[in-house]
């Protein structure tokens, strides 16, 4: 992106005599002169001299930043070289400002009538009228600005532009590799070996304290110029081979299984790392006057800026794929074993943003906590590591920068906090938090294969959520007695295009052997609303999470809907399916989705079958409560959505902080539909359970216990916190407390539990 709003291209057509300025050229003169020793300030100092020359600059600046929001004048040729280190600006303040604010070329032939312009009085720039200023950054990091300057208005061309761009990639290069940024004494940088606290938000829950571990430890590169392109070309193509044959390799290997995300993620890998596009652009880079290693950072980084400041979940997913597979073959090119070494158990991996992919690669156990610079809540490497109950932190910003390798980290995902090099008085709360944690969990542990029974002798089943591969070792670990909702989707979320048919039935196949007899209740896509399929069209909403959603896409959609059907049927073979219906509001929505079961069912070819099938469906909706007894007749199961259910039931938006946490399963009003909930399906002896977030809960659980529920599904680490509250409780005695409280008027049967579990030693 450029502003050119000023640029009087063609008013005074040419710069300097002896304008050189082809990237190829610029580039060669500044290896010539970089070969030579000398600190970072003399690079600099030559650095812009050498532009100057070849691009018939009178001026030629570089500014770099300082602290969190300065900009400082670190090497000139043609201002005021007693303004070196001293001339600063904001950074969002003048052009200079501006670049680095917005990270885009500023190109101007009449600097002083831009709206931004602002001058340096201390430079003696103000002679200067023309202005090609560009951003120094790596990877969307911006570090700096460079600029050139002429006293006549002209137009820089487009090559000029370009040239000035490619070494500011240079300098960001070298500057990374610490080859070259000079540190001006008392720049007012913070000392950064002091203890740092960063709040960013929590994306996996937990609290981890261990060494950092850089995913990407910094891969310097101190020359990024080559000497001769044809051998560059060679290394590059060299190295894509070895990536590619890698790729092959792990995906052929035994350990990988015939479905799940990482098969996928990898999958993806090999389609980016075969793509013609991205390696023509490597090439060009290199034709440029890069090395390898340097193009292939060149087109990251200019893929970052392309991308902006997109808002676009989709692309900025793809972008970190991409990603992925850049670093991998920058390892290629500079360490000969492209190996990735590997952190010491216990480990907070620190990184900028992290692919699915690359989360998988680290063994299962090895990692405590990650951080990172960007990422999501709602990314494909958060939901691999909740899966993996791993506690994340995304959107720590200046992690990168705050953290070595080996600092001490501690990272709590509950509320967000980072704490780089933590003062001894910190490090010593976390760890008897920590420790409190592992005693807890020891106590779990050796509750999971104790029946849930409550003191009253009411039997409660516990059952997992789960949507991934990497959900499933969870079964065994957390002694749940099934999967009580498979979300499909978040398969289909991960994948790159509409999952086959056969990929759909080869992960449901798995899921079912690694349940091994346990029920899986595989809920049908619940698509819409906020989760979104990249390959999908989904139409505008004013109301989303009311508008065109799981069923009603399916019912409207049928092909999908059939096809996935038709693979949980297959990968039924010899054993029972349990199919379940999201986002159900009527009667007749059931009864057609049921009859498409049927239908498949009938039509089925295959030698071994299913041995039963069972039809339920997710009671999110008030109506369906009140739906017609037909329906509880009809249905094998029904499990209470309760996120979706408290929403509509409310009218909160469960997304929106301002209305989510105001009502809850406790409130009187909720739990007289539980109530009803639980009599009519006892009354048709439909199999009911509750599986919203608030099953995880204890004190929740136990309010719902209390009003009639027997089987709960939830977070496979919420399992042991809910059945050590359960074992401890009296849910008759629990139920006559909430109706005391809610016939003597209050509102808040809440309180009145707390302080009957407190009075009761009941852990919640
Ligand atoms: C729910 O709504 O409670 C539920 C379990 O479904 P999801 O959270 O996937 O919408
Ligand atoms: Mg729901």
């Amino acid at each position: 992106m450029s502003d050119s709003s000023a640029s009087g291209r063609g008013e005074d057509n040419k710069s300097g005599p002896g304008a050189a300025a082809s990237p190829k050229l610029l580039l060669r003169r500044l290896r010539q002169a970089l070969a030579a020793p000398g600190d970072g300030q003399q690079r600099l100092d030559q650095i812009v001299t050498l532009i100057a020359q070849s691009m018939g600059a009178e001026v030629c600046s570089v500014y770099l930043i300082r602290g969190k929001d300065t900009l400082q004048l670190s090497a000139t040729e043609g201002l005021r070289r007693e303004a070196v280190h001293e001339a600063r600006l904001k950074i969002g303040e003048g052009l200079v400002g501006v670049i680095a604010r917005d990270g885009r070329t500023i190109v101007t032939a009449r600097a002083r009538e831009h709206p931004e312009f602002r001058y340096l009085p201390e430079t003696g720039e103000e002679r200067y009228s023309s202005f090609l200023g560009v951003p120094i950054q790596k990877l969307g990091r911006t570090m700096g600005v460079l600029v050139v300057q002429n006293e006549r208005p002209m137009a820089y061309t487009e090559e000029e532009s370009e040239a000035l761009a490619l070494v500011a990639m240079v300098i960001a290069e070298m500057a990374e590799a610490g080859t070259l940024i000079p540190r001006a004494p008392n720049d007012g940088e913070e000392d950064e070996r002091e203890p740092i606290h960063i709040q960013a938000q929590g994306a996996a829950d937990g609290v981890a304290i261990g060494p950092a571990h850089l995913h990407e430890p910094k891969l310097l590169l101190p020359n990024p110029i080559a000497e001769d392109p044809v051998h560059e070309r060679a290394r590059l193509r060299e190295a894509l081979g070895r990536l590619r044959t890698d790729i092959d390799t792990m995906l052929d290997g035994d350990d990988m299984a015939d479905t799940g995300e990482h098969r996928e993620v990898l999958e993806t890998y090999r389609l980016f790392a075969n793509d013609r596009g991205w390696v023509r652009k490597l090439e060009e880079f290199i034709v440029s006057g890069l090395t390898a290693e340097a193009a292939v950072d060149a087109a990251r980084t200019e893929a970052r800026m392309k991308l902006g400041t997109a808002s676009d979940t989709y692309l900025r997913q793809r972008f970190d794929d991409m990603d992925d597979i850049a670093q991998r073959l920058m390892r290629r090119l500079i360490l000969p074993d492209g190996g990735r070494e590997m952190p010491e158990e216990g480990a907070i991996l620190i990184a900028r943003a992290l692919g699915p992919g690359e989360l998988m690669d680290y063994p299962r156990g090895t990692l405590a906590g990650i951080v990172l610079e960007d990422g999501a809540i709602g990314s494909h490497a958060a939901i691999v590591a909740r899966a993996m109950e791993i506690p994340l932190i995304v959107q720590a910003q200046s992690i990168l920068r705050a953290c070595e390798a080996g600092d001490s980290v501690i990272v709590n995902g509950d509320q967000g906090h980072v704490h780089v090099r933590p003062r001894e008085d910190v490090v010593t709360a976390y760890e008897e938090k920590l420790s409190l944690r592992m005693q807890e969990k020891a106590s779990f542990a050796a509750l999971r294969d104790l029946p849930c029974r409550t003191l009253d002798a009411c039997e409660i089943r516990l059952y997992m959520n789960g949507g991934l591969a990497a959900d499933l070792p969870s079964l065994n670990e957390s002694g749940a007695e099934g999967v009580g909702l498979l979300r499909t989707e978040l398969h289909f979320m991960l994948n790159k295009a509409m999952p086959t048919r056969e990929e759909q039935a080869k992960f449901y196949s798995h899921v079912l052997d690694k349940a091994a007899g346990r029920p899986v209740n595989f809920r049908t896509l619940d698509i819409g609303s906020d989760k979104v399929l990249p390959y999908m069209k989904q139409p505008r909403e004013a109301n989303p999470a009311l508008g065109w959603r799981a069923i009603r896409v399916g019912l409207d959609r049928p092909v999908v809907l059939r096809m996935q059907l038709q693979a949980m049927l297959r990968a039924a073979s010899g054993r029972s399916l349990r199919v379940m219906f999201p986002m159900v509001a009527a009667l007749a929505e059931f009864e057609k989705a049921r009859a498409m079961v049927l239908e498949e069912v009938e039509r089925l070819d295959m030698d071994v079958p299913p041995t039963e099938v069972k039809i339920g469906a997710m009671l999110e909706t008030p109506s369906l409560a009140f739906a017609q007894k037909r329906f509880f007749e009809l249905a094998d199961f029904v499990s209470i959505g309760g996120n979706d259910l408290v929403q509509f039931f409310f009218a909160a938006d469960r997304m929106n902080e301002r209305t989510a946490g105001r009502y809850g399963v406790t409130h009187p009003a909720f739990l007289g539909l539980i109530r009803m909930i639980v009599e009519r399906c006892g009354e048709a002896g439909t199999e009911l359970s509750f599986c919203g977030e608030a099953a995880g809960r204890p004190l929740d659980a136990l309010a719902l216990a209390a009003n009639g529920i027997r089987a709960f599904s939830m977070r496979p680490a919420s399992i042991g916190p809910v059945k050590r509250a359960l074992l401890a409780a009296d849910l008759a005695a629990l139920r006559v407390v909430a109706d005391e409280a809610e016939a003597g008027g209050s509102t808040r049967v809440r309180d009145a539990l707390i302080e009957h579990c407190h009075e009761s030693m009941i852990p919640i």
